[in-house]
This record gives structure tokens, C-alpha cells and sequence, in this order.
């Protein structure tokens, strides 16, 4: 599904420099290059404070500590997602609720959180899934009407950005009130390990997660609050800080790669290609970034969905089913107060959803095979 050594041999120089730098000068924990990755992620984002952690599930987990998210508040959250969204909603003792996305886009679906909202609604977790923003401005308007936060899961997205109804056009993860993200190898800005990041435009909400993230100290060994330990090793910094400068490039080699495969299935009308709004007024499709294209998914119609995925495995196409079980319906997060019938679209998309190879390095050859393959089991 991606090619990391492809990707590695370009900046293998650079890369291999740096990690020797690091291990020369042993600055190994909170050293300068975590510092300079930060200053230079915020430059990147346009976001005032990043404040590096662990990996993407703490950085949920810090966020939703720092806005001080107490038992028994809701956090309302996609059940078409990856789990640690939920799980660190659970974790911390509050109370998720799930609601449905809108099939077209994948994302939370702003009706749903609506209907979804209560007295004791606290929070919205939006996910930029697969790398598209969701819809902000909607959003961000419900949580005003109800003065709840805003935790942008950048997870997904990061490099992408969304045009507001205004015009304005900002990165996501800087539109809420916090955003979080992941270094984990396969994201489109991985690390060679764990890594993770809350952004924050709030100087107060960015001083009280420094603290969290370092045990709850804000003055050496005395801790103010209940923290966490959760840090990006120097290491992984220098290899983001190698990265980054290629986040905007690598980006657009998976738009093309995106391109490529959508104008291939075009003719196919059991075939649904994701949804770009490049060429919508907002976006202009020179400079679109509104989808990063984190995973290229379909949605596959009147077809045997796993039949493909097994018919493009034999043909030694990896593929993914991201994700095959929706969040109400899984052990964990059961609610006796969830009915089937508000979970329509996320039943259905988990029947539907293929993901393809997509990262940077594909090249025209690998991209006909799979289009081919696909097409081949489409139309026999
Ligand atoms: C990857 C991912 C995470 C978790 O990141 P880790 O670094 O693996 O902890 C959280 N949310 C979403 C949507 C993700 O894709």
C-alpha cells in the first residue's frame, strides 16, 4: 500500500546526516531538532503553537485533557473512522457518541451532529478522513451556537487545507480549537517510528498542554495537574524535519496518482471515485489542496467488494478495506442508546469501501496494472 524505501532513497543523504547528528550530540530527549521541527511545522501550518508528542492517540487523548474534559461530557465523533478517536474519548471516562457520515464525502455528517447534540455535549471530533477536510464551516457554526470545542483528527489530512464559505483558506487542523496528528510511518508526514502533534492558535490551551505532555509539570518536579508522558525522540524529529520540506510535493504526487486512477474509472458506473472539489468554484484545481489523499478509496457497487480485494491480492495488488467494521457495532463502543437506523451510511459503506496502493512513488506503469486489474473485475 506504500513504498517508504522508494521514498527513503531520495533523502536518504539528508536523512541518514541527520540521524547520525543526533546520535553524536545524544541530545536525544527534548533536543534542538525537536524544537526546530516544531518552529518550522508552524510556520508550515500558519498555526501559532505545535507542541509535539508521542504518537496520534496521545495526541487525542492530551488535547482532550488540555480543554479540560471532565466524566460523563459527550464527545460526539464519526463512527466511520479509525478506532483511537474513540477509544481515548472512552479512555478518559467520557462519553462518545457516535453518529453517521455523509456518503459522498466519508466525513462526519452535520445533520447527524445535530440531531446528536445534548445538555451535556462537550466536544465534536471531526476526522479529515482519508485526507479530505471535513466540513468545517458547518461545524465550527454548530459549536459556536452551542459553545462546544472543536478537536480537529489531522491525522489523515495533514498538508490539506479547506476554503471557508468566506473565501479564507487555512491548513487543517488549525480551524478548531485544537488539532491533533500522526508521524506513523504510513502518514503522509511519517516518521521512521512514532510521532505525534497538537496545534493550537490559543496561547493558554498551548501552555496547559506543555505542561500535560511533561507529567503535569509547568516548574521542574512540581506538578500542577494530572499528565502524561508523551515526547517526539530527536530522532524522529530530524527525520520530520527532513520530510517536511517534501510534505507539499509528496502531496501532489498522490493527487496526480489520485487523478490518474479517478480518469481510469470514469467510464465505470459501479465504480464511485472519491469526491475533489478541485474544480469546484472555492478550489482552483491548480492549487487545490482540499484532499491529500492520505488513502485512495472507492465504493464499489452491485459488486462482491472482497471478491475484488481478493481478485486484485492474487494478482499481487494490495489493497485495504479501511474500515471494515463500524465503531457502534464493535465490542468495545456498544451503546444500548445507538439504533442501527442511525448508522445507515457507515452500514453500508463498510460493505462497499476498497482502498488502492497509493503513496508517492507509483508511476504510470503500477498505476495502468492496478486500473487494469480493477476494470478487468469489473466488467468480466
Ligand atoms: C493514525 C490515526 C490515528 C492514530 O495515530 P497513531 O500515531 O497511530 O497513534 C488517529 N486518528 C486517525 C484518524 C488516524 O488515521
Amino acid at each position: 500500500m506504500v513504498d517508504l524505501k522508494g521514498q527513503y532513497r531520495h533523502i536518504k543523504e539528508r536523512v541518514d546526516k541527520s540521524v547520525l547528528d543526533v546520535i553524536e550530540s545524544t541530545a536525544f530527549i527534548n533536543g534542538p531538532e525537536v524544537h526546530q521541527f516544531q518552529k518550522e511545522l508552524e510556520d508550515y501550518l500558519g498555526i501559532k503553537h505545535v507542541i509535539p508528542c508521542a504518537n496520534g492517540t496521545d495526541a487525542l487523548q492530551i488535547a482532550m485533557m488540555g480543554l479540560g474534559l471532565k466524566p460523563g461530557d459527550e464527545v460526539i465523533t464519526p463512527d466511520f473512522t479509525f478506532a483511537a478517536t474513540v477509544e481515548v474519548i472512552a479512555l478518559l471516562g467520557l462519553t462518545p457518541v457516535l453518529v453517521d457520515v455523509d456518503p459522498v464525502t466519508f466525513n462526519i455528517d452535520v445533520d447527524a451532529i445535530k440531531r446528536a447534540v445534548t445538555s451535556k455535549t462537550k466536544a465534536i471530533v471531526p476526522v479529515h478522513l482519508f485526507g479530505l477536510a471535513a466540513n468545517m464551516d458547518e461545524i465550527m457554526e454548530i459549536a459556536t451556537a452551542h459553545n462546544l470545542f472543536v478537536i480537529e483528527d489531522n491525522a489523515q489530512g495533514i498538508g490539506g487545507a479547506y476554503v471557508s464559505k468566506d473565501g479564507t483558506k487555512k491548513k487543517t487542523g488549525g480551524i478548531g480549537h485544537v488539532g491533533t496528528t500522526s508521524f506513523f510511518p504510513s502518514k503522509n508526514l511519517g516518521c521512521y517510528g512514532d510521532g505525534g502533534a497538537i496545534f493550537t492558535n490559543d496561547d493558554d490551551l498551548a501552555y496547559s498542554i506543555r505542561g500535560i505532555v511533561n507529567h503535569g509539570m509547568y516548574v521542574r518536579y512540581h506538578h500542577d495537574v494530572v499528565g502524561v508522558n508523551s515526547r517526539l525522540d530527536s530522532i524522529q524529529a530530524t527525520i520530520l524535519r527532513a520530510k517536511l520540506p517534501h510534505l507539499d510535493e509528496y502531496n501532489n504526487a498522490r493527487r496526480n496518482v489520485a487523478r490518474k486512477y479517478s480518469l481510469a474509472f470514469s467510464g465505470e458506473e459501479n465504480i464511485i471515485t472519491p469526491i475533489c472539489f478541485c474544480d469546484s468554484e472555492k478550489y482552483s484545481f491548480e492549487n487545490c489542496n482540499c484532499h491529500v489523499y492520505h488513502q485512495y478509496t472507492l465504493r464499489v457497487l452491485n459488486l462482491d467488494r472482497d471478491a475484488l480485494a481478493k481478485h486484485l491480492n492474487d494478482q499481487d495488488i494490495p489493497c485495504g478495506i479501511y474500515y471494515p467494521i463500524p465503531l457502534h457495532l464493535q465490542k468495545a463502543y456498544r451503546d444500548d442508546r445507538y439504533l442501527e437506523s442511525d448508522f445507515k451510511v457507515t452500514n453500508q459503506l463498510v460493505t462497499q469501501v476498497i482502498s488502492l496502493p497509493m503513496h508517492t512513488e507509483l508511476d504510470d506503469e503500477q498505476i495502468d496494472y492496478i486500473t487494469n486489474s480493477v476494470i478487468n473485475f469489473v466488467t468480466r
